[in-house]
């Protein structure tokens, strides 16, 4: 999972539950809080976990899960006959990462940046703009074809320059909400 927020996670019970072999894969700093019981990046902020709980039912505790394994930023995973790298863009929440695949340059950038020149809020539990902003420049730098972010919608021929475009028309939020 690119990251541990609910709207992610919130279906992992489900997966396990009919797909018992599945297994969870989560960046080392949200998965320990994960393992912990550490629920503070899963809902984000406060009023969020006041709201998901009474709608869905949930208590504390629920979402402390066994993470199979740690992923750290220059991890390689070769699934299906693909080869995936993990690139750790913190900024949105602390454990963010991309997935990139670079035969078909194809970049998986979960919440942190999304079609429509969009970006993820950098306002929640564990989110820093100025390390946002760092995130977005490193994959401003990555050749990108096809983008599959976390909402929004798939963008199957990303033009040139996107998110370096996308970065410039948000830097001045993230820039000076960080001073
Ligand atoms: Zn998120
Ligand atoms: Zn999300």
């Amino acid at each position: 999972m690119t990251h541990t927020h609910l709207d992610h996670t919130g279906c992992l019970h489900e997966l396990f539950r009919k797909m018992p072999w599945v297994e969870l894969w989560v960046h080392e700093s949200e998965g320990e809080q994960l393992e912990k019981g550490d629920e503070r990046t899963l809902y984000g902020m406060a009023m969020f976990k006041s709201m998901c709980q009474s709608q869905y039912r949930l208590k504390d505790g629920d979402y402390k899960l066994k993470v199979h394994r740690k992923l750290v930023g220059g991890d390689v995973l070769k699934i299906g006959g693909m080869t995936w790298d993990v690139i750790h863009i913190p900024g949105h929440s602390m454990g963010c990462i991309a997935l990139y695949e670079p035969a078909g340059k194809i970049l998986i950038p979960g919440d942190v940046v999304y079609a429509d020149h969009d970006i993820g809020r950098y306002d929640l539990y564990g989110a820093d703009p100025k390390q946002h902003f760092d995130s977005l420049k490193l994959l401003s730098e990555m050749d990108v074809k096809m983008l599959l972010p976390g909402h929004n919608r798939i963008m199957n021929s990303v033009p040139d320059g996107y998110i370096a475009k996308t970065l410039d028309q948000w830097k001045g939020y993230l820039v000076s909400i960080h001073k």
